[in-house]
């Protein structure tokens, strides 16, 4: 790729030195058609570099044109590069957004970009409710961008690709989850850690592309994503309980597999939430002996329906001082406050917690509580593409999808808040089709 990008940055350098060397940048710029589409086969999975590429050239066509005027000199406009077929028009898709952080979700209709030759673009079918979607339009974490469309937990069908897309065909069932780009050359990038990509992911709303456009999400009836972030959905498994797996089921996934559990493992999940209840499945998958810790006594039926094996009601001090110091492994999927203090004493010498609830405040960990018998307190955020792949083929195989409650657009409010009193069974997933 440097190659020829630095055969284009050669005429801006050479503007410098003496007329009679400028023969050589005149005949590339002479020949701009063949040498730019020659290079969009080359370059056209890198679109920022060839767009770069061709405002250089643009400029050192005005440059030199304007120190020679008889050169007549004509760079031919950038979208040569992108032949404009019908493929290639924005469309408008229906959905749900919040206009600033302290109004409620309501009806909007937003532009998605046409659909470039590695694009995939899917007709929703359904969108997974995380609670991450009401941290981020209440600006809980961090001041957001308005108007914003949630949902990062999508599935749907495919109704165009572009020219260059070799893994996915019109008519597919796919999804996409929390990242929609990445610089995809970095080392975590290059490590299939995308979520961890060092020149900054694009998260699928409540970011800005790689162009400078803000990205919205899957509360919504279409969505345009380059096809190395679009998955493969089984068509096997029920499709609005698959939705979940794309956030929910990678985020309690990802950091299973990192710390190898399986036979042999105790392992105790916090919060029996959407996150929560997708760890446990995966947990007793895996061969696990699982306990779910929780504040709600009234969900102890459903862990174990869901395959735990232990139940501990943290309301309960006695329950909970007699698994102290019991567990390898603690998965903490809580979206509020709570005492970690008290979760790190449930670990054995050695046992790790690792975070994967995001509350809105600072953790107040007393530094006895992982010195005193070498625990590791650890995070992780939801998981590279590849493994996500691996997570949904696993799914299809084993037969695992999130328990859902399938809810109309209009009632996502209501959801919310429900959500907040750790009400949810275990997943809200709206049917887009109540959208349209
Ligand atoms: P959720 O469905 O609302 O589940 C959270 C559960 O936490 C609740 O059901 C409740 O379970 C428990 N809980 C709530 N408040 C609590 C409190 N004060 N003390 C103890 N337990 C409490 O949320 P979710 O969608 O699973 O998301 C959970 C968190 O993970 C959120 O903060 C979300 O933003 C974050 N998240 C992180 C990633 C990542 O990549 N790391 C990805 C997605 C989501 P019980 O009733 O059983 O106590
Ligand atoms: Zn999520």
């Amino acid at each position: 790729m440097s190659r020829p990008f630095d055969t284009l940055s050669r005429p801006l350098d050479t503007l410098s030195r003496p007329t009679d060397t400028l023969s050589h940048p005149f005949d590339m710029l002479s020949r701009p058609t063949d040498t730019l589409c020659r290079l969009s086969d080359t370059l056209s999975k890198h679109s920022d570099t060839l767009s770069h590429a061709f405002d250089t050239l643009s400029h050192a066509s005005d440059t030199l044109s304007q120190s020679f005027p008889k050169l007549n000199l004509t760079i031919p406009p950038s979208p040569c590069l992108l032949p404009q077929t019908p493929a290639n028009s924005m469309s408008q898709a229906h959905a749900y957004a919040a206009q600033s952080p302290t109004t409620d979700l309501a009806p909007w209709t937003l532009e998605r970009r046409p659909v470039g030759p590695h694009d995939v673009q899917i007709d929703i079918h359904y969108c997974g409710v995380c609670h991450s979607d009401l941290h981020q339009i209440r600006n809980e974490w961090f001041p957001g961008i308005f108007p914003m469309v949630p949902g990062h937990e999508i599935v749907g069908r495919i109704t165009q690709v572009g020219d260059h897309v070799r893994n996915f065909k019109v008519g597919e069932l796919a999804g996409v989850g929390c990242l929609v780009d990445s610089c995809q050359e970095c080392a975590n990038c290059e490590a299939d850690l995308e979520q961890y990509c060092l020149d900054g992911n694009t998260q699928t709303y409540n970011n800005l592309d790689r162009q400078g456009r803000p990205t919205y999400g899957g509360y919504s009836t279409s969505i345009v994503v380059r096809e190395e972030f679009v998955l493969h959905v089984s068509d096997k498994l029920n499709l609005a309980a698959v939705a979940p797996l794309l956030c929910a089921g990678i985020t309690t996934y990802s950091p299973l597999r990192h710390w190898n559990i399986g036979p042999g493992h105790k392992v105790a999940v916090v919060g029996l939430g959407g996150l929560g209840h997708m760890a446990v499945k995966f947990a007793v998958a895996f061969g696990a002996e699982v306990t779910v810790l929780s504040t709600s006594p009234s969900k102890e039926a459903d862990a174990k329906a869901l395959g735990a094996h232990h139940f501990v009601a943290t309301s309960d001090k006695d329950q909970t001082k007699a698994v102290r110091g019991s567990f390898d492994f603690i998965l903490d999927t809580v979206s509020a406050e709570h005492d970690m203090n008290m979760y790190l004493s449930l670990l054995k010498t050695d046992g790790s917690l690792v975070l994967v609830g995001v509350p809105t405040e600072p953790l107040k960990v007393q530094p006895f509580s992982i010195i005193g018998g070498r625990k590791t307190l650890a995070g992780s955020s939801i998981g590279g593409i590849k493994e996500t792949q691996e997570m949904l083929d696993f799914c299809a195989e084993h037969n695992i999808t999130s328990d859902i409650e399938l809810i109309d657009i209009k009632d996502v409010t209501a959801a919310y808040e429900r959500m907040v009193k750790g009400d949810v069974r275990y997943r809200f997933v709206i049917d887009i089709a109540t959208l349209k």
